[in-house]
């Protein structure tokens, strides 16, 4: 029996997977199950999988899931240290799929340990590429990309040489607004971000797809990835989210992945890798599908991809500073507190002032000094949000 843990479980992402384990339950140990406040998820969950632990990353959310699971035999436990005590707990395959830079600690305690992460928590390449991928390779652990664009790169790379490849070609659907009036963009409200045109996604992802935040981070993802440069990683709008990503070869031959926008294809493959195995997700009938669309971003829509570009010529921590801005703007823009496309606009200040602080950005890349500077990246929103509606 392969042993099994999944962070952030009560998700999209985790429960996605939850839904794969469940078809061939034998063949599954489940270790560890994590949540936030939805505690009855996650109590029944681990009493159907019999985990050994079920965390909740809220404190004063133990007493309820410990009543919760009374009488269960799985364990309870809670907080940031809880969640990566369970990650140090010997495992065959840890499923990041946490939102968020909270989903750094216990990603780089699994690989520590040497554990195969299964990687959906784009947020922790983008804060600590380095750190986690030189954990990995110094302990023989393995990364397996998650995203759905990443997974289709990495498909398209089996039997190729990393050598030889021209250029990656990640697509975008273009999120909600993608054929608004570019003047509107400013008033969109949180009902109408977060609904995707393709995708059934978790609500802040869904933000940020809208805003082609998700696709910036997943620019920067593809860099500390697949180690390509910056000038290699192109971003192609296609509207109906069935070519995933394409590999350009020295030869001008592009190799790409299409397949419904289900992300058990992706979950999937990283669970059976190197094998595949039958999964439940729709087969295309391109016939009937008839036509499939491209364009080229557009920047004035778009200003997160030109900060990506930006953030990966500035290096250092410059991404982790980027990824706090973003999540705490998005946090404002969700409690109302800031428009649309203002989103964009603190991050990019954020950006500038930590930048601007002599030495922090060019600090050593460790799980403390990221830490700390994912905290003043926020505090520095916090405080461009008050400025402006001060
Ligand atoms: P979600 O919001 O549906 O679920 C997030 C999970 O993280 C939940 O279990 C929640 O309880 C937990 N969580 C939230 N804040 C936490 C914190 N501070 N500490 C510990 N746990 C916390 O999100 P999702 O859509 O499933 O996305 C999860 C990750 O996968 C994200 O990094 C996202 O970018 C990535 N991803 C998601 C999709 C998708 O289709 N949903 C696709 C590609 C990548
Ligand atoms: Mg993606």
């Amino acid at each position: 029996m392969r042993k099994i843990s999944i962070f952030g479980a009560t998700g999209s992402i985790g429960q996605n997977t939850l839904d794969l384990l469940r078809r061939d339950r034998a063949a599954y140990h489940v270790v560890a199950l994590t949540g936030g406040q939805n505690i009855a998820q996650l109590a029944a969950d681990a009493r159907e999988f019999g985990a050994e632990i079920a965390v909740t990353a809220h404190e004063a959310q133990l007493p309820a899931l410990r009543e919760a699971l009374a009488g269960s035999g799985v364990e309870a436990a809670a907080g940031a240290a809880a969640l990566v005590e369970a990650a140090s707990r010997p495992a065959d395959w840890i499923m990041s799929a946490i939102v968020g830079a909270a989903g750094l600690a216990p990603g780089l305690k699994a690989l520590e340990q040497g554990t195969t992460l299964a990687l959906a928590n784009k947020e922790s390449l983008v804060c600590a590429g380095r750190l986690l991928m030189a954990t990995a390779e110094a302990q023989g652990a393995r990364i397996l990309p998650v995203d759905s664009e990443h997974s289709a790169v990495f498909q398209a790379l089996v039997g190729e040489r990393l050598a030889e490849v021209e250029r990656i070609i990640i697509t975008a659907s273009g999120g909600a607004f993608r054929d608004w009036p570019l003047a509107d963009l400013a008033n969109a409200t949180l009902a109408q971000a977060s609904s995707h045109p393709n995708w059934d996604m978790g609500q802040r992802i869904t933000i940020d797809s809208a805003s082609m935040f998700n696709k910036a981070l997943e620019v920067i993802e593809t860099r500390e990835f697949f180690g390509v440069s910056p000038e290699q990683i192109e971003v192609l709008v296609h509207p109906q989210s069935l070519v995933h990503a394409l590999v350009g070869f020295r030869d001008g031959a592009l190799m790409s992945h299409l397949g419904a926008p289900d992300m058990r294809h992706a979950i999937g493959y990283a669970l059976h890798w190197p094998d595949r195995k039958h999964l439940p997700v729709a087969r295309l009938d391109l016939a009937a599908i008839g036509q499939l669309e491209f364009r080229a971003p557009e920047e004035a829509r778009y200003p997160a991809l030109r900060l990506a570009r930006e953030v990966m010529a500035r290096g250092g921590l410059a991404g982790a500073v980027f990824n706090g801005a973003k999540e705490r703007a998005l946090d404002h823009f969700i409690a109302g507190h800031l428009g649309f496309t203002a989103m964009a606009e603190v991050t990019e200040a954020a950006l500038a002032r930590i930048e601007a602080e002599p030495g922090l950005i060019d600090d050593a890349m460790t799980l403390e000094n990221v830490t700390r500077i994912d905290d003043l990246a926020r505090k520095a929103v916090d405080l461009l949000v008050a400025q402006r509606t001060g």
